[in-house]
């Protein structure tokens, strides 16, 4: 790795210092900021930015990525190296972890590559630990692929739009933790509420079913799964603030339910499969009430039987997995008599759970490929979905971020 990052500082150098040098000639001026930070073994070392201004040119250097340029020093000179966990300030929380310091700090640092792919749930220190732990040389270069990667779907900055239109169908711009706060505003209240994930296949489906697309369009709450619809974000210039699937939701509301009185129903799934996620939150959660579990294959004569249990049961928060668009559809049906305050519709969450299907591992989904791993365990039955699905969707995007330009080069001056 020394020897890598040493070859990158140097042809860093030339790389970027031949268009400084020309811009430079061409009128460019620039400010050295020095910022101290700590380093291998507590020492300290000034990391430098070229400040370019707000000028043409400013821009443009900034844009070549020429203001990072003394990187390239500290990368030569042992200072930094590719990956690590990021340089920070002595004065950072962060410098008081232990084994932050026993490694350099790097270029790219783990949590910035799930910062960039919107999986940053964990704190920075619990990232860094894990990573310290667990380095290698050979993790380090699937991390640097997995930034390169991110870079192309994943972006620094975020909307403030507080909904973001997905192919018409307003998604909720929340983080993780902000999503399992409203759903908890909305077990404390009256009204019923439905909750909804939608991820590119979702988008695809709600295109062709229009009752799916009004029950999208009535819920409460809509969640940003995936990056698909990450990218469609991104193309349209609204970016969503983070990836809020279901699974990785699933725990942290467990959590959040063991301070309360609510209560949690499990429809759906194969026969075992929900009694299986039952044992898997009583050893993990065991304040979280279970009120009932029951599986998802019944017929319409069964129905009313399975929505009384629910009533029975007294649950307030109902997770309901069959696959979109029948659980959505069925929610909107059933959710006011089934007595829950809230409705959810999880799709293959319980599959996870209970151990019936693999999650994709951590480097997949940083590099966003949480679906390919999917196509790759069930490819008969997915295939439709990735394959031509994910191509179809991304048409869906295109198109969208190119009516968005036209509408932008249409709008009268100075109107935003
Ligand atoms: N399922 C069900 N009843 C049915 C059909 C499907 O309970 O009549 C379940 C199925 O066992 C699976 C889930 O619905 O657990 C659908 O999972 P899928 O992977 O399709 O959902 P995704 O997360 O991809 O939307």
């Amino acid at each position: 790795m020394r020897i890598l990052a040493l070859a990158t500082g140097l042809l860093g150098l030339a790389l970027l210092g031949v268009p400084l040098a020309l811009l430079i000639v061409l009128g460019l001026r620039f400010q050295i900021e020095t910022m101290p930070r700590v380093g291998l073994e507590r020492q300290l070392f000034k990391q430098r930015r070229l400040n370019f201004g707000s000028g043409r040119l400013g821009i443009l250097a900034n844009r070549l990525g020429l203001s990072r340029l003394p990187d390239c020093v500290s990368l030569i000179r042992g200072h930094l190296t590719l990956v690590g966990p990021r340089p920070i300030s002595p004065g950072s929380p962060l410098a008081a972890t232990e084994s932050r310091t026993s490694v350099r700090p790097g270029l790219v640092s783990p949590f910035a590559v799930r910062q960039r792919a919107h999986i940053a749930y964990q704190p920075e220190d619990v990232v860094d630990t894990e990573y310290i732990a667990t380095r290698s040389a050979l993790g380090d270069l699937g991390l640097l692929l997995r930034a390169l990667v991110a870079r192309v779907h994943g972006s620094a900055e975020t909307s403030n739009l507080a909904r973001v239109e997905i192919d018409g169908i307003g998604v909720d711009n929340l983080t993780l933790d902000g999503a399992v706060s409203r759903i908890v505003q909305f077990l404390d209240g009256s009204q019923t509420r439905l909750v909804t994930f939608v991820n590119a296949d979702c988008i695809n489906l709600a295109a062709r079913h229009p009752r799916y697309r009004r029950v999208l369009r009535f819920s409460d709450l809509v969640l940003g799964d995936g990056v698909g619809v990450r990218i469609f974000s991104r193309l349209v210039g609204e970016p969503l603030r983070e990836n809020v699937n279901g699974t990785d939701l699933f725990p942290r509301l467990c959590g959040a339910l063991e301070a309360t009185s609510h209560s949690v129903y499990l429809l759906g799934a194969a026969p075992g499969v929900t009694g299986a996620v039952a044992t898997w939150i009583q050893s993990r959660y065991p304040q979280c009430r279970i009120a009932g579990f029951q599986n998802g294959y019944f017929n319409a004569s069964e129905e009313a039987e399975v929505v009384e249990d629910i009533r029975r049961s007294g649950a307030t928060l109902l997770l309901v997995a069959f696959g979109a668009p029948a659980q959505e559809v069925w929610l909107r049906e059933h959710l006011a008599s089934s007595g829950a305050r809230v409705g959810i519709g999880v799709g293959g969450l319980f599959d996870f759970y209970s151990g019936r299907i693999a999650r994709a591992p951590m480097w997949m989904r940083e590099a966003g490929l949480e679906w390919a791993f999917r196509l790759s365990r069930e490819p008969r039955r997915l295939f439709w979905r990735y394959g031509p699905g994910n191509v179809e969707f991304i048409v869906r995007a295109l198109a969208a971020a190119f009516r968005k330009r036209q509408h932008a080069s249409h709008a009268p001056r100075g109107a935003h």
